[in-house]
């Protein structure tokens, strides 16, 4: 695709958000490492996150939310509805089509979903426009 767009794996979150497309990431200023990374720049709800903080993924060292015994809890199933009305994104569909196809090719296909037509620049998920050109 473009060579401007470029996406880390490692960048996904155990929930299946993709960091890459989320405003705090995108921000030149205080730019958040991500939720793998550390807490420096990252927002109180991002530090605090229940599903960042579950003790099942911890415990059981477990990457994303769907290789965990008890997916979908109400904790992913709350972070999804709330992800699908205010943004219109699903994180259990990603994580399903994470499971399903795997990481790089998620990825791959998450290069496609939020390349901006205009500029090649990446379509931020929460505020539903093109973060270098605006284009909606
Ligand atoms: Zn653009």
């Amino acid at each position: 695709m473009n060579t401007q767009l470029s996406m880390k794996s490692s960048l996904v979150a155990s929930c299946g958000i993709n960091c890459s497309v989320c405003r705090a990431y995108l921000r030149d200023k205080k730019k958040c490492p991500g939720c793998r990374g550390r807490n420096e720049n990252k927002s109180f709800s991002c530090v605090n996150c229940k599903i960042k903080n579950c003790s099942e993924l911890n415990k059981n060292h477990l990457k994303f939310c769907f290789e965990c015994g008890k997916f979908p809890c109400e904790r992913i199933k709350q972070m999804d509805k709330r992800y699908r009305t205010k943004y219109n994104m699903s994180t259990i569909e990603n994580l399903e089509n994470i499971k399903k196809f795997g990481l790089r090719e998620f990825i791959k296909n998450e290069k496609i979903r939020w390349a901006c037509s205009q500029c090649g620049g990446i379509i931020c998920v929460h505020i539903g426009s093109c973060f270098s050109c605006g284009k909606k």
